[in-house]
């Protein structure tokens, strides 16, 4: 059986959350953003962020990429299973991530998402894990930040299971 260990329950969840999109609210004030979320792991993040932006306009699609299968080593090899929908050429992106963990998922989104010529592209993930980073990206909003260890729940899985977990779990095998 595995062992969990909550890193971070609903309430805060809902704290951090209410507190990045307050932030985002403000420095894009008066504009028009996309949200794009990257699939499946951030769409309980997206859903409970997109509903606290105080912004007029405000477009929402999602990407997805590879993901670890099975397996907690993450993958080098990033593949993209889905594309977006929405035109972003000349407008402000934010990608919305359930975790940043090597950064070379998103270095290579975003270097996808760059080529579609939007004004901007910033990014907002739900956790920063920083310990075994290699890409060189910048993490413009994060809720929280941990150095290591696997996580589970709010949309995180293992093996597609505890996605549904409405609090954040360290999961030891
Ligand atoms: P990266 O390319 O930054 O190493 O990995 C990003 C993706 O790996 C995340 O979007 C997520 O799907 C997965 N991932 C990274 N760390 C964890 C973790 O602690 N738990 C889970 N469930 N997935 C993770």
């Amino acid at each position: 059986m595995p062992e969990f260990t909550s890193v971070i329950n609903k309430d805060e969840i809902q704290r951090q959350v209410s507190r990045v999109a307050a932030t985002i609210s403000k420095d894009y004030q008066g504009r028009e953003l996309v949200l794009i979320g990257v699939l499946k792991g951030a769409f309980l993040f997206l859903a409970d962020l997109a509903r606290q932006l105080k912004l007029e306009k405000v477009k929402i699609d999602f990407l997805q990429a590879s993901s670890y299968g099975a397996d907690i080593v993450s993958s080098e090899t990033i593949v993209l299973k889905k594309d977006i929908d929405i035109d972003i050429h000349g407008k402000d992106v934010l990608v919305v991530e359930d975790i940043v963990d090597t950064g070379l998922t998103l270095a290579h989104l975003i270097n996808h998402l760059a080529g579609f010529g939007p004004k901007s592209i910033k990014v907002c993930t739900m956790i920063d894990k920083s310990e075994r980073r290699q890409a060189a990206i910048d993490v413009d909003y994060a809720c929280l930040t941990v150095e290591k260890g696997f996580l589970v729940g709010y949309g995180l899985d293992y093996a597609e299971n505890y996605r549904n977990l409405p609090e954040i779990y360290h999961m030891k095998l």
